[in-house]
């Protein structure tokens, strides 16, 4: 492709609506242009790397075994009520009336439509199993769509399901997707880690994502350097320290005025923070919900929204709500509640003789105790793990990155074709339901996390694997004849090496070709310039590091390839 006929420009300055990298990066080197927020269209350039991306996810997932087929955005909201997906998505769905009145969704996933679709092609055990994919525009009304790519409403995803007759071949089917992912990343040049994820409104068992390790991105992963344990912070585990054991005191109940807060608490009455209790308030699908949880430690939301529903719509109660429901803010704890909705972190079993509200104005209590003063409806994990905690699996002190995710791989079982139906004939002849699992990769978002993690200050550092072209042939002072001539019989033979190459044939400055070169970050530069020329050699650059090299004219193409490894 010549430069000067390409479609899109590059701009010399960042824009103004971009914060991240990637993003700035991708705008500013014409790959991709901005519809609507998190709407964006893919330029030539863009385009030819989500292809390359696109065609190294199918190779792996072929090779995997997995079929490609190509399902509809546009579907029914009916089959989003039967599955009970409607609600759970709420706002985060796209939803629409056909000219007759019926009520049609844009696809924010696919193991709906997939499901009915398996449920009316198997029948026996014999048609297992199986594993599907596709590659296709996804819709989600995002609250906060971000990083160009990274978020969007409108996103192309790949993704694969797959179905089988029990939990054994689920978990077959589930380690050949996760070796084919490691392949897709590391054919894309990218670091990507896994780690224990949770599950979110798609349901299921286990549930594994795949991380870039990026300042940048919105995850925070906790990861053990001890045992090699990594997770998301969503779902991370790990050991909770125990406070001494002591006898247990008898309660008594301390005046405490003018104290708010857990450290105020723990000030006042000269107490460790890990020797008290603290109490939140939430509304779970409309219902005041108290939270009790040790002192030392926070509540992790998305644990707390998956004990009280498959997941609950939680939020933090409202200052009116709390009082609605007699709670005393500042001094409440489930100790002598009653018609209140408790749920307790394990950690409030750690320890003995707890400072607790007293469910009394500017009153706590002192040697309060679980299982003797206090109990809840639920007992459970619900902490976030943070950095510096203990590693439940081998002690260590936890590190904490954050990360974008790319992947994200889930043991669904029984939970769709339950609810839709699916079943299969076995070999006794009984009916027994698919156990299914489901696999995607944010394509769109890939590239922008690849940009992330391969950048530097005056551009991208794309891998040749999914750079859109592998060369840039810069030609400086094309009028003259003998460059122009030079350049353009070079472009030709890289062409018919193999190599992909952008030929900057522009009537431009040096300047200017060198900024684009660098912004665009294609993985190798060969510059042809009346003075090299004179000695019948060209100049050839990796674009990460290296020193330039004088290579003779006739040599170039094959010096090319051996620098890319194609
Ligand atoms: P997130 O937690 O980032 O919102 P998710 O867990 O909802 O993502 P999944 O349902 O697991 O996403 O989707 C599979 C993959 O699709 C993700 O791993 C990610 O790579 C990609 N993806 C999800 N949402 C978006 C989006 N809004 N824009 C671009 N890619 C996305
Ligand atoms: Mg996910």
């Amino acid at each position: 492709m010549r430069i000067s006929k390409l479609f899109g420009k590059t701009l010399r300055d960042d824009p103004h609506e971009a914060e991240l990298a990637s993003h700035k990066l991708m705008l500013r080197a014409g790959f991709i242009h901005q519809v609507s927020a998190g709407i964006y269209s893919y330029m030539p350039l863009a385009w030819r790397s989500l292809r390359k991306i696109e065609q190294v996810i199918r190779e792996e997932m072929d090779a995997a075994g997995a079929q490609e087929l190509r399902m509809t955005a546009l579907q029914p909201r009916e089959l989003w009520q039967q599955s009970g997906r409607d609600d759970d998505y709420g706002q985060g769905m796209f939803r629409l009336a056909d000219r007759r009145d019926r009520d049609l969704v844009l696809a924010p996933t696919h193991e709906e439509l997939l499901t009915v679709m398996v449920k009316a092609n198997v029948n026996s055990y014999r048609d297992l199993p199986l594993t599907l994919y596709q590659m296709q525009t996804k819709f989600r009304d995002e609250p906060r769509p971000r990083g160009g790519l990274l978020r969007g409403r409108e996103f192309d995803m790949k993704d694969a399901y797959s179905f089988d007759i029990d939990d054994e071949g689920l978990d077959a089917s589930y380690d050949s997707m996760e070796k084919a992912y490691k392949n897709i990343f590391a054919r894309c040049g990218l670091d990507a880690i896994m780690v224990e994820a949770d599950s979110g409104t798609i349901g299921g068992r286990d549930s594994q994502e795949f991380i870039l390790l990026a300042d940048s991105g919105e995850d925070t992963i906790i990861i053990c350097d001890g045992c090699g344990y990594a997770a998301n912070a969503e779902k991370a585990v790990f050991a909770k320290p125990t406070t001494d054991a002591e006898e247990r005191r008898p309660i008594e109940q301390v005046h405490t005025p003018g104290v708010r807060t857990i450290e105020e608490l723990a000030h006042f009455l000269e107490a460790p923070v890990s020797k008290t209790l603290k109490a939140v308030f939430y509304v779970a699908d409309g219902e005041v919900v108290v939270v009790t949880i040790r002192g030392d430690l926070e509540v992790n939301e998305i644990k707390l929204s998956n004990v009280l529903g498959s997941p609950a719509d939680i939020r933090l109660a409202s200052p009116s709500e709390v009082r609605d429901a007699g709670l005393i803010a500042g001094s409440a704890s489930p100790i002598g509640l009653s018609g209140v909705r408790v749920v307790a972190d394990d950690s409030v079993t750690l320890g003995a003789n707890f400072v607790a509200g007293a469910n009394r104005e500017s009153y706590h209590l002192r040697n309060a105790n679980y299982g003797r003063d206090f109990e809840s409806d639920t007992l459970t994990d619900i902490a976030l793990a943070q950095e510096g905690y203990a590693c439940a699996k081998c002690g260590a002190a936890f590190r904490s990155a954050r990360g974008i995710e790319v992947g994200h791989i889930f043991k669904l079982g029984a939970k769709y074709s339950n609810a839709l139906g699916a079943a299969f004939t076995d070999q006794d002849g009984a009916q027994r339901p698919i156990i299914m699992g489901c696999y995607g990769i944010g394509v769109g978002r890939l590239l922008a996390a690849a940009v992330e993690q391969n950048h530097d200050d005056d551009g991208m550092t794309l891998p040749p694997s999914i750079a859109p072209y592998h060369a840039l042939l810069t030609a400086l002072n094309v009028r003259k004849a003998d460059v122009a001539e030079a350049a353009g019989s070079l472009y030709q033979e890289m062409q018919a090496a193999g190599i992909e190459v952008l030929y900057d044939d522009r009537d431009e400055s040096a300047g200017v070709k060198f900024n684009d070169a660098d912004l665009l970050g294609l993985p190798v530069r060969v510059v042809v310039s009346p003075r090299n020329l004179r000695n019948g050699e060209v100049e050839i650059k990796a674009r990460t590091g290296g020193e330039a090299r004088k290579v003779p004219q006739g040599e170039a193409a094959a010096y090319v390839r051996e620098m890319l490894e194609i």
